[in-house]
């Protein structure tokens, strides 16, 4: 049996398409399949909408959660309740397209894989949005020791032992694309394009989106506390410097230490500080994130 997950949140406008699609898309694997839909709180007529297709074809099921808790959150709960041997994700508005899940399958199957991921050749995004997901990209390819994670998001599909090792992480700031990685086992993945959204907007706002990367980053990389040494480091040299400057000054010519030079450098030390005070602090939360241990995700009711 074949499960597919798919978060949605106020995505009225395309559910009756992701209903057939996914059907059609998942029939030419199998016959037998689910679909877990995770209404991650919508406020819109989703739900009802979603319902009516679980009445047409009840391999449609429907995850309510009590709330909206962010797609992360929304993925970690249908992965819960997931029963299928081979258990695939896709983002519910149709920019991963459902025909390559037979691609996925068929590599986890042929070739003695684990867990086969998406890698996006192309995107299509507005310039604003591409950019700023070209540099999380990057920064996340360079310094989180991930190396094949360059273009990967969570479009993927994996068997059952790689599921219950990724549901085994209790990580309360989740980046399912790189806590995947992080489970091993074998990995391939096939390439496709990322499409338009079919309609309405994007639903991770530009917020949600720097709170995603944050997490990626954050929770995979050391790069924020090396960025303090490295400040730390320089600003060590550039005082030392100064100081023989000082000094020199001092001994040797016409020592009037100038106001300027004074709030500069409490300006400097000041800021520096400030930066080290916002990355410890980050850290800091993220401790105290993980040790109030809250649930994930509170479920409603599991319509199936
Ligand atoms: N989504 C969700 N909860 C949220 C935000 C988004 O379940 O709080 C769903 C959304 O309906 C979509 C998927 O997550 O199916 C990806 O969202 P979106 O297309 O906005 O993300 P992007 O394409 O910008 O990564
Ligand atoms: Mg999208």
């Amino acid at each position: 049996m074949i499960s597919l997950v798919i978060p949605v949140y106020n995505e009225e406008s395309l559910v009756d398409l992701l209903f057939e699609r996914t059907i059609a898309s998942l029939s030419t694997i199998t016959e037998d399949f689910e679909i877990i839909c995770v209404d991650d709180g919508s406020s819109d007529n989703t739900l009802s909408k979603l319902l009516s297709c679980y009445k047409k074809d009840k391999r449609f099921k429907v995850l309510v959660l009590s709330r909206n808790f962010g797609h992360q959150a929304a993925y970690t709960a249908g992965l819960t309740y997931a029963k299928g041997e081979y258990v695939a994700m896709m983002d519910g508005d149709l920019q991963d397209p459902p025909e390559v899940i037979k691609s996925m399958y068929e590599k986890l199957l042929n070739e003695d894989y684990d867990i086969v991921y998406g890698k996006r050749i192309t995107r299509k995004e507005g310039i604003a949005k591409k950019t700023l997901i070209k540099i999380f990209h990057w920064l996340f390819k360079n310094f989180s020791n991930i190396d094949k994670a360059d273009n990967v998001g969570n479009f993927s599909m994996m068997n059952n032992r790689a599921l219950q090792a990724l549901l085994s992480i209790g990580e309360k700031n989740r980046y399912l694309p790189g806590l995947r990685f992080f489970v091993g086992y074998n990995q391939g993945f096939v390439e496709y394009d990322r499409l338009e959204r079919d309609s309405g907007e994007a639903k991770m706002s530009f917020n949600k989106l720097v709170k995603l990367a944050f997490d990626a980053i954050f929770s995979f990389s050391d790069l924020p506390i090396k960025f303090c040494l490295f400040t730390g480091v320089i600003g060590i040299i550039i005082f030392f410097s100064a100081g023989v400057y000082v000094l020199l000054d001092k001994f040797f010519g016409s020592a009037l230490y100038g106001w300027s030079s004074t709030v500069l450098s409490i300006y400097f030390l000041g800021s520096v500080q400030l930066v080290f005070l916002g990355i410890i602090g980050e850290y800091v939360h993220r401790i105290y994130k993980e040790v109030q241990n809250r649930p994930l995700f509170i479920v409603r009711e599991f319509v199936n």
